[in-house]
């Protein structure tokens, strides 16, 4: 699927759940978000018919999201019948780590072997505080388990926020010495309206890689790797075993490279991150559309992929889209 940018759109990010278990700051408000109704939700079965059309047009990649999609009941088993959609080479899952202790034994046998885990702090209180009473020990003890079953990579996604842990980025990235993982620090977007301030907390990856530079060497990873890891810039600090990740929507936006699709809770499709425009997919697949309606809907979508966003530094307050990432997709 070439879009009219000639990007090759073959990566499609389904949220399974708009719901959480934790409500971080950043990306939802105190009280949650407005949920949508369970009827309104995509059901298992037509997220797979949408998968089925999407891999048939070109999509190869497919990351579950939400929301939280370990709070989802059944997202195992949903899991394992992806498994078995022709076509589809890689499936990988973010989560907030806060069930995966439970879940990472029986997510490994249904077939997942990609995951990211986000964690924005690794001091008890801090970490209660930005998501609102999650607990950072069942994130750890989660992040121990997937490493013992076996996934491999594991990426631990750290949101970079202003005044609240900009005093660990040593630490995040001092865990690449010794743990094969990849730390990847994600600038914060304005999304939504969650009550938080997400303006002015901004942090640009510029100064989180100088903080890093200060204490560590980094070697940017060779080239090719850099180039098929998504939008990450990737790095390790010499010698170390893990990989430092860079993730600049803000800063250095990827729009270029972009090759995304999303698949919305409620069953839109989502040409991009921060256009609220969408193609209703639920409306159709409830009445009955075929199969080649629905590619159609999802060519459609991809035609309304625009040549990028504008959230640049200077603009960000002028544009942001209305709604948050746990409703999107992450
Ligand atoms: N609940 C899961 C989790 O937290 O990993 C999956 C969904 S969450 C929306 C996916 C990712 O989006 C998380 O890594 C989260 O930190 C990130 N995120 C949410 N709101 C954001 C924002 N405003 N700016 C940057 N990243 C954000
Ligand atoms: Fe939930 Fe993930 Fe949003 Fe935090 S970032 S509130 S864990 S959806």
């Amino acid at each position: 699927m070439i879009d009219q940018y000639n990007r090759d759109i073959n990566y499609l990010r389904v949220s399974v759940t708009d719901r959480c278990n934790l409500r971080c700051k950043y990306c939802m408000p105190k009280e949650g978000l407005s949920q949508i109704g369970h009827n309104d939700i995509l059901r298992y079965e037509e997220m797979l018919r949408v998968i089925r059309c999407g891999v048939r047009l070109g999509i190869s990649k497919v990351r579950i999201t939400g929301g939280e999609p370990l709070a989802r009941r059944g997202v195992v088993d949903f899991i394992s019948r992806l498994k078995s959609v022709p076509g589809l080479a890689d499936i990988s899952l973010t989560t907030n780590g806060v069930l995966l202790k439970q879940f990472a034994h029986d997510l490994f046998a249904a077939g997942m072997k990609r995951i990211n885990i986000s964690l924005d702090s690794l001091n008890k209180e801090k970490y209660a505080s930005i998501t609102r009473g999650g607990d950072l020990h069942a994130v750890l003890a989660g992040i121990r388990e997937a490493d013992r079953v076996g996934f491999m990579p594991i990426k631990i996604n750290t949101v970079a926020i202003k005044g609240f842990n900009d005093d660990e980025i040593l630490a995040f990235a001092g865990h690449t010495l010794d743990k094969p993982y990849q730390i990847r620090f994600i600038e914060l977007m304005p999304l939504g309206d969650v009550g938080g301030d997400n303006n002015s907390n901004y942090l640009s990856n510029d100064v989180v890689m100088d903080i890093i530079r200060r204490a560590y060497p980094l070697e940017e990873v060779n080239g090719k790797k850099n180039k098929v890891d998504g939008p990450a810039r990737l790095y390790r600090i010499a010698g170390g075993r893990g990989e430092i990740g860079f993730i600049s929507p803000v800063s250095q936006h990827f729009c270029q490279a972009c090759n995304r699709l999303r698949l919305t809770a409620d069953g839109h499709l989502r040409a991009c991150l921060l256009l609220d425009e969408e193609v209703d997919l639920k409306g159709p697949l409830r009445d009955g559309c075929s199969d080649r309606e629905l590619e159609d809907l999802i060519g459609q979508a991809i035609k309304k992929k625009p040549w990028g966003h504008t959230m640049i530094k200077e603009e960000r307050h002028l544009r942001k889209c209305v709604k948050e990432m746990a409703t999107i997709g992450g």
